[in-house]
């Protein structure tokens, strides 16, 4: 698409926000169904545009791609009723007599800008919200994810028309151009970096922005969980998609005298889920591309020759894109793996020695999109949240509150402002707005000047108490 041609589409849309916000439920309900159908339609392609792009295996692509939207566009469906029904309040004594409530409306013509490490979740899961508040969307997918990008151009025209939803496809230049539009929101997935453009691109028309962002989620295991158990564990969560996932376990945290032990477990984890040579399972994700392959690979290589410890269960191929699964240990804390998001399968292992110091640890660093635990010990567990802060927490497994459909999912600070998901995503893309309703008579006007004795009198009463 042209640049010029980016002006012509946001008009488009703009244009049409006003009738789209205006939709019923039952209306609504309707698309979101025929998103459904189309994509259990489509289903193969989507298999194969995510085989082309990160190797996904088709489980994965079903369990991490479709699931997340058929689940979202089944809860929506379930509850959109309740949730545009405008919200009726009380009313504080010196506003009687009246009525008031707050009704969701759309925010208008709304931009969604997504990453390529789920291509598809990460791009119609927004859009199930954005179209349940009845705003007109455009839809912009990740270059690095170009088959899956081409799969949404695709699959979106057979179920909107062009004036409700459009999907523009393209790199950073055209990235850029689209966020310059002045929309009325801006759902933007991805880097903290990019993020921080985004918001202050959109700062310009002061368009508000959900900004679902990344960084290091740690996990801390506590001392009586088993290390073995844990190691096995992470290793697990570390492999799925190749560690490409904003909710990975980024490090973990382990007492200093069950280090060995974790570590081989995570060994033994390895082997079980992805065998001796992942780099020939075909179940194993690719590094998505050579530019992120070749910075996962300078970061291993700065850490070892800092003296640090690297365990690799085989070898790395830049031309398949294959990293394997890593163990770091004793890293330094200014390499670049202990200060940067990892976004793949490397994993350097910390030690504590007291609770605090782990504690310590993860408040270093910027805030969390995910606070990992491993603990039977709820008192343990209770402590480190109530000590930290993070977008989430899940305790003795990984990344199950994304399915969640009624939590907020999103980070806070670095790793994320606003919210998804649920009522919470719905809510991102509507605008509450107050309605406050008078009757015939108002007894406002008692209290306007001239301010005579009396009115001065009732006006300190009711300032004393009412
Ligand atoms: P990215 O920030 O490089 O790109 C994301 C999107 O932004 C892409 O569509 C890209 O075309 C666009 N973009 C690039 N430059 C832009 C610019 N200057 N202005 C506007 N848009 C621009 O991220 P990525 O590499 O695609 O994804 C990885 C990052 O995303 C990681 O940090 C990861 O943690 C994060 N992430 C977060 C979530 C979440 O839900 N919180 C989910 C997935 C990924």
């Amino acid at each position: 698409m042209e640049l010029r041609d980016l002006e012509t589409l946001f008009f488009a849309l703009q244009a049409h926000a006003p009738a789209m916000g205006r939709t019923r439920a039952a209306q609504r309900i309707a698309r979101l169904r025929a998103l459904k159908k189309a994509l259990y339609l489509h289903q193969p392609e989507a298999h194969a545009a995510l085989r082309a792009d990160l190797n996904r295996a088709e489980p994965d692509t079903d369990l991490n791609e479709i699931l997340p939207v058929t689940t979202s566009i089944d809860y929506t469906i379930r509850h959109l009723r309740r949730w545009m029904r405008p919200e009726k309040h009380g009313l504080p004594i010196t506003l009687i007599p009246g009525s008031a409530e707050v009704v969701y409306e759309s925010k208008g013509v709304v931009l969604i800008v997504s990453p390529w490490n789920f291509p598809i979740n990460l791009c119609l899961v927004p859009l199930v919200y954005a179209v349940a508040a009845g705003n007109t969307v455009a839809l912009k997918p990740s270059e690095l994810s170009p088959a899956t990008s081409a799969f949404l151009a695709k699959l979106i025209p057979t179920v909107f028309p062009p004036e409700e939803v459009r999907v523009v496809e393209g790199g950073v230049e055209i990235a850029k151009a689209l966020i310059n539009q002045p929309w009325n929101h801006i759902f933007f997935t991805g880097s903290p970096q990019i993020g921080s453009q985004v918001m202050a691109s959109a700062a310009r028309h002061l368009t508000s922005v959900t900004l679902e962002l990344g960084g290091k989620s740690p996990v801390i295991v506590h001392p009586k969980f088993g290390p073995e158990i844990a190691g096995a564990r992470v290793a697990w969560a570390k492999g799925l998609n190749a560690g490409q996932v904003c909710i990975a376990p980024d490090y973990a945290l382990i007492r200093k005298d069950q280090r060995d032990a974790f570590l081989e477990g995570f060994k033994a984890g390895v082997l079980r889920h992805y065998g001796e040579r992942p780099s020939e399972n075909p179940d194993f994700g690719r590094i998505v591309h050579e530019r992120h392959w070749d910075r996962l690979d300078a970061w291993v290589t700065e850490v070892r020759a800092s003296g640090a410890h690297v365990w690799q269960v085989d070898a790395p191929n830049r031309s398949q894109k294959y990293y394997p699964l890593t163990l770091v240990w004793d890293a330094p804390m200014d390499c670049a793996l202990s200060c940067s998001e990892i976004f793949g399968p490397i994993l350097p292992v910390y030690t504590y020695i007291e609770t605090a110091d782990a504690i310590a640890h993860v408040n270093g660093g910027s805030r969390p999109l995910v606070l990992y635990q491993l603990s039977h010990d709820r008192t343990w567990s209770d402590g480190i949240t109530a000590a930290t802060r993070a977008g989430a927490t899940v305790i003795n497994d990984f990344y199950l509150h994304y399915m969640h459909p009624s939590l907020p999912f999103g980070g806070i600070n670095t790793s994320g402002i606003g919210k998804s998901h649920g009522i919470w995503g719905f809510r991102e893309f509507t605008n509450a707005r107050s309605v406050y309703r008078r009757g015939r008579w108002s007894p406002t006007m008692l209290l306007a000047p001239p301010y005579s004795d009396w009115k001065k009198k009732l006006i300190r009463w009711i300032t004393r108490w009412l």
